[in-house]
């Protein structure tokens, strides 16, 4: 089995696909033929979370030797519970709790992973070169990846963060990160800016360093080896729902995802291509809301305002792994990623033809959260059903009432319909429930355009994946709960265990008073200098 690029037909081992983090071509490697693996998903879910995780990155990174010990060592003794990722019930939702980590976000599932595959895959081809891993960080990535990364062999890691675009909490974990082998800067601009200087000094830089025993990797959601260990939690809130009796194996279960960079959420749709019965992934926005817009139209058009919002975390316009999805929706089209992405850099929007976005819309949709509904939404979780929500959580739990309002509707409708004989002619719906019965045709043909099934997405649980901590964002809680924040983000967490009762997480609440270490601050124009002067 080969990762090849989304680009080309450049092809390699799922080693080189984790150490190269990007293809030569700019493309992402992507497995074409992932939705051909035979992989035993019900066996999976009897297992514990650990032998989970190893059961799929085997399946995922074949290539990989003794993957049992690279994820015992990646794991153990890391997260605050040996389940690593805890499912609660929530009113009638559940919340996947992403954010028992060493560094409270959703990134330490795969964060803390990448270095033991980083390590193994160098180890494992023999390669001498130094590794130098770029990062580019929306303000979660830059803590777990230094948390993953500092003091290990051979490797070192420079982290980029959005000059004054991430919260005080998230800036104080970057800059007090110890190590010998640890860089992080502030670069003038947003995270777009930050991503596409890495991105550049990939293209740029990487023969240049390769000729002076540097090798470039990256920790960004476009290396396969951060996505691969995301899909372990899909199955682990399947388990879940399965042991607690909410569901029988088999039924669909839909998920609904805070994204920013597509890649959490595509972690889902490899867990579905592995057999897990997903009902709908549900893309949740900010109102930088360009996927939204996406998924219901066809037209991803970044030429927008930037706005910076209570989830800064997904503050982005440019989402890097939908491109790997548009490689999937297209047949595997090379060809169309190519246009599209150049369609993307060079006048800021494309546009899919119609087979691409029905294939995207059988399986995602969207809607986005404004910033007052996001203060509404943690304020109603913790008032209603008592739990303490982060502003892009928040994102998320608005987003499943819109989710759940629109298949409630459908379903209705399609019930009405049923009652009516079933008979697209006769009902009286004919077109509005969307699919079924939806063409005026004779009672035979009805049944051919039954596409979705609106009654069993209704039925089917909400999981809703809880990206962060509450404590990375207290100033946000804070106005949420209609409270004055102090003056610190220190003195805040404070305010709001006393409000809550819910415990500061450790790592969070040691910060305050360690040593600042990283002060640089640069240009976009200056990144490529900064890597070359730092390796
Ligand atoms: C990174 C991040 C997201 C977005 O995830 P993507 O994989 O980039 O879509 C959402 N919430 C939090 C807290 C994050 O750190």
């Amino acid at each position: 089995m080969y990762y090849q690029s989304t680009r080309s037909d450049e092809k390699v081992l799922s080693t080189n696909a984790v150490l190269n983090g990007i293809a030569s071509d700019g493309g992402l490697y992507v497995n074409p033929d992932i939705a051909k693996i035979s992989f035993d998903w019900k066996n999976a879910l009897k297992l514990r979370t650990i032998d989970m995780a190893a059961s799929i990155l085997k399946t995922l990174l074949p290539d990989f030797e003794n993957m049992d010990a690279l994820v015992e060592a990646a794991y153990k003794g890391k997260f605050e519970t040996d389940e690593l990722t805890p499912l609660v019930k929530a009113g009638d939702d559940y919340i996947l709790e992403l954010f028992r980590g060493p560094t409270s976000a959703f990134k330490d599932v795969a964060l803390s992973m990448l270095p033991q595959l980083i390590t193994g895959a160098k180890k494992q081809t023999g390669l001498k070169d130094k590794i130098v891993i770029l990062t580019a960080t929306s303000g979660d990535t830059g803590k777990a990846a230094l948390e993953g990364f500092h003091d290990v062999d051979g490797v070192s890691i420079i982290v980029f963060y959005p000059y004054g675009g991430v919260s005080e909490v998230q800036k104080a974990q970057m800059v007090t990160q110890e190590g010998a082998n640890v860089k992080v800067c502030a670069v003038r601009g947003n995270f777009d800016d930050c991503q596409r200087g890495v991105k550049k000094a990939f293209s740029d830089l990487t023969e240049r360093l390769k000729n002076n025993g540097v090798v470039l990797s990256s920790a960004n959601s476009i290396n396969i080896g951060r996505l691969a260990p995301q899909v372990t939690y899909y199955f682990t809130a399947y388990r879940d729902l399965v042991n607690s009796g909410r569901i029988n194996v088999g039924d669909i279960v839909n998920y609904v995802v805070p994204t920013g960079n597509f890649g959490d959420i595509l972690a889902g749709y490899y867990a579905k291509m592995l057999g897990l019965p997903v009902g709908r992934l549900v893309c949740a926005s900010n109102i930088n809301n360009v996927l939204t817009d996406f998924i219901n139209t066809g037209v991803y058009d970044k030429n927008r305002p930037f706005h910076k919002t209570q989830s800064p975390s997904m503050d982005i316009l440019v989402s890097s792994n939908l491109e790997r999805l548009l490689f999937m929706a297209s047949g595997n089209s090379t060809e169309k990623v190519r246009a599209w992405m150049k369609d993307l850099s060079g006048k800021g929007v494309f546009s899919v033809d119609k087979d691409t976005l029905s294939s995207i819309q059988d399986t995602f949709c969207s809607w986005y959260c404004d910033k007052e509904q996001t203060e509404k939404e943690i304020k109603k979780y913790l008032d209603e059903r008592h739990y303490l929500i982060d502003p892009h959580t928040a994102v998320g739990c608005y987003v499943a009432e819109k989710f759940k309002e629109y298949v409630n509707e459908k379903a209705k409708l399609c019930e009405e319909s049923e009652l009516n004989n079933n008979t697209g002619a006769l009902c009286g719906n004919s077109g509005k429930c969307g699919n079924i019965c939806g063409t005026a045709e004779k009672a035979a043909d009805c049944g051919k355009c039954a596409k979705t099934d609106f009654k069993a997405l209704k039925d089917a649980p909400c999981v809703i994946l809880s990206t962060a901590s509450p404590y990375k964002f207290p100033t946000a809680i804070l106005n949420a709960l209609g409270k004055t924040p102090d003056a610190d983000e220190f003195a805040q967490m404070r305010q709001i265990k006393e409000l809550t009762g819910v415990p500061i997480p450790k790592n969070l609440d040691s910060l305050k008073g360690k040593e600042v270490l990283h002060k640089d601050v640069i240009d976009f124009a200056e990144l490529e200098d900064y890597i070359l002067k730092n390796i």
